[in-house]
């Protein structure tokens, strides 16, 4: 039986990233994909960690040889999901999850349509920038970027399955693991898994 395919988005600053940790940290059933980037590590990132920080030309030649499942430009770097780990986590029956924007969640839906979307939310815009400040990683030109992005990012809501509003830290990422335990309780889901004890029960 194949495992769920998440997919987790939301503007920069909204928590995301901190939230996806904690997942992976209380959930030892979920996996997360790694993906590709032509942007150079922020400090304290690691490669093959928080991202595989690749040069734009194997970017290219890997875009050309078909190994992304989806790819986008984001904020002028070009970011890619490899197609080949996640067809064998897929097989294997894990839940995989891929921490991607927007425009990559809608390639993964066509091709995945069971894909659950799930959209982060900041509590408000004032959050969001003061977020950004604080993390003091990015010039302030870049934060007025991001904030621009970030209603851009905003308006495609509405494409995702579930939304989560990151106001209190611990709430949100209890939200996050409700939405991941309450997908694997489908009927199609444990009927699937629990066939035999169907038989028993019939
Ligand atoms: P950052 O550079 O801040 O780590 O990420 C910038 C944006 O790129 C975020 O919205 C993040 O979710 C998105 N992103 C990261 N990896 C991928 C990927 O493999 N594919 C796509 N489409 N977006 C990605």
């Amino acid at each position: 039986m194949s495992g769920n395919l998440f997919v987790i988005t939301a503007p920069s600053g909204a928590g995301k990233t901190s939230m996806v940790r904690e997942l992976l940290s209380a959930d030892s059933n979920i996996q997360l994909s790694i993906s590709y980037t032509t942007r150079p590590p922020r400090p304290g990132e690691v490669n093959g960690t928080d991202y595989h920080f690749i040069s734009e030309d194997t970017f290219l030649s890997m875009l050309e040889k078909g190994e992304f499942l989806e790819s986008a430009e984001v904020y002028g770097n070009r970011y890619g999901t490899s197609h080949t780990w996640i067809s064998q986590k897929m097989e294997s029956g894990t839940d995989i999850l891929l921490e991607i924007d927007w425009q990559g969640a809608a390639q993964v839906r066509k091709i995945f349509p069971e894909t659950l979307g799930i959209f982060i939310l900041p509590p408000s815009l004032e959050a969001l920038r003061d977020r950004l400040k604080n993390r003091s990683q990015d010039s302030a030109e870049v934060i007025e970027r991001r904030m621009q992005a970030a209603r851009e990012d905003i308006s495609h809501v509405g494409e995702f399955d579930y939304v989560i509003i990151n106001n209190d830290f611990k709430a949100a990422v209890q939200d996050l693991l409700a939405v991941v335990r309450a997908s694997r309780l489908t009927t199609r889901k444990q009927l699937a898994r629990h066939s035999n004890l169907l038989t028993q029960l019939k």
